[in-house]
């Protein structure tokens, strides 16, 4: 049965005749990236189709929480967010509604989207090692493993274990190492550290540059955008594990709500947005990576060079995050 709203809206189209052109459904999108990260692919959209976006930002646990008591009164169509550990908190939430698209299927590979398909991936960050160019030399670093070694004993900064990216970091290594050895590998980095945490990755590349630490773990695009600032920044990005599993590589991706007001509409978005047209604006407006292999980098990013990723499911952010968060926390990780 249709809803309220568009029975009334079925009823005005009908009413207004086949004279006029029926108004495009707009698609209702709920996002914890900024507005400048999105906006400009929204107005591309709008543009070539016509269909209205409309948009609130806002952290991750409160749109979450808003889709959750909305019910079936959704507002929102989609849920944009950041790191597999988030659309997979969401998809347990009950918030999202699985659907499969043949175009998704063929634009972004399996390991960057849910196996339930709850929420795909649209674009790409490596989470990696940043070190001082002055201190250290790129042959001293192998793999995040190593950075538990002796050898770094006091000139390593990390960012706090309350954000979702080193709980993701951490869930991959679980998932590859098991739990004790996991453990043993992030007490040595705690062990490691020059200082306390930080609360932001930015926060984690000044300290190396400013001489505080050597070392670090930190997302690509926070390099690129202190880099852009500063051209002259004694840090550079390595890539670990290039020899076993690869880089850790999570994304920012985006899920149909459990009740969407405008499925087929958002559907459609959603499609578009892993199109190469969408892939190129939406990876270069934050120096990210395209989800979608065959979109080249931008000039920019192309820079840091190539590497191997891990090729597990980031889906397993997710799946052993609960577990992260408590392994972090007996490895004294504040
Ligand atoms: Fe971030």
């Amino acid at each position: 049965m249709l809803a309220p709203k568009r029975l009334l809206t079925a009823l005005a189209l009908t009413l207004i005749g086949s004279t006029t052109v029926q108004a495009a459904d707009e698609v209702v999108v709920y996002s914890s990236r900024i507005d400048e990260l999105i906006k400009p692919v929204f107005d591309a959209y709008t543009k070539k189709t016509g269909v209205p976006i409309k948009f609130i930002t806002d952290k991750e646990a409160p749109l979450m929480q808003r889709i959750k008591a909305e019910g079936e009164n959704a507002t929102a169509d989609l849920l944009l967010t950041v790191d597999a550990g988030n659309l997979w908190q969401a998809e347990q939430m009950g918030i999202l509604q699985p659907f499969t698209s043949p175009v998704i299927d063929k634009n972004i590979p399996l390991q960057y989207r849910s196996s339930s398909h709850a929420w795909t991936g649209l674009s790409l960050r490596a989470r990696t090692i940043a070190y001082s160019t002055d201190r250290v030399k790129p042959g001293d670093l192998t793999t995040y493993e190593a950075l538990a070694d002796k050898q770094w004993e006091g000139r390593l900064c990390l960012r706090t274990a309350k954000k979702v990216y080193n709980q993701s970091l951490t869930a991959t290594l679980i998932e590859t190492h098991g739990a004790a050895k996991t453990e043993e590998i992030v007490k040595g980095w705690v062990n490691n550290l020059s200082t306390d945490v930080f609360s932001d990755d930015i926060a984690v590349l000044e300290a190396i540059n400013a001489g505080q630490c050597d070392v670090g773990i930190v997302n690509t695009y926070y390099y690129g955008r202190l880099h852009k600032q500063n051209p002259n920044l004694a840090v550079k990005l390595f890539w670990p594990n290039q020899a076993d599993r690869g880089v850790h590589v999570n994304l920012s991706g985006i899920g149909l709500t459990q009740h969407a007001p405008h499925p087929e509409a958002a559907k459609a978005l959603v499609e578009w947005m892993t199109t190469p047209e969408a892939q190129k604006i939406f990876a270069d407006v934050n120096q990210e990576f395209p989800a979608n292999p065959a979109v080249p980098p931008s000039a920019e990013v192309a820079t840091w060079g190539k590497f191997v990723a891990d090729t597990l499911p980031v889906e397993v952010a997710g799946k052993r995050q609960a577990e992260a968060i408590r392994l972090m926390d007996r490895a004294g990780w504040n």
